[in-house]
């Protein structure tokens, strides 16, 4: 039997959550204000996603950096496979929020994208 103390993050409660398990199977799990952290728990266990923001070189604007994100949170294993794609990025100016700069990256099913407007 496993022991691991979380922090659930589905809202500003922020509870700590102690949990036993075996394997992905949960035996107990104590400090959570709502069954949300159960299922954080078990996210966590089985299958941890993330999202990323981050900035990338931009040609052509009054400054060197735009601001991108994922549309959607990303197995937690790929995080760095997805940054050597957001990486390569290199924009030109204009460039507009929710503009898409990498569709389906790595195929995870989530898009880079565009987060500040840059004329
Ligand atoms: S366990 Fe429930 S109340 Fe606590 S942080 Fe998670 S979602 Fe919020």
């Amino acid at each position: 039997m496993n022991s691991r103390t979380f922090v659930c993050i589905v809202c500003p409660n922020g509870c700590t959550i102690e949990t036993q398990y075996e394997g992905d199977k949960i035996l107990s799990v104590t400090g959570n204000k709502c069954k949300k952290g159960i299922e954080y728990v078990r996210q966590e266990l089985i299958d941890p996603r993330r999202t990323i923001s981050s900035t990338v070189r931009i040609e052509g604007a009054e400054l060197p950096l735009c601001s991108v994100r994922l549309t959607n949170v990303i197995p937690k294993k790929d995080i760095f496979r997805v940054m050597e794609e957001i990486n390569k990025i290199k924009l030109t100016a204009p460039v507009s929020i929710g503009q898409v700069v990498i569709k389906n990256v790595c195929g995870l099913d989530s898009d880079v994208i565009v987060t500040k407007n840059m004329g």
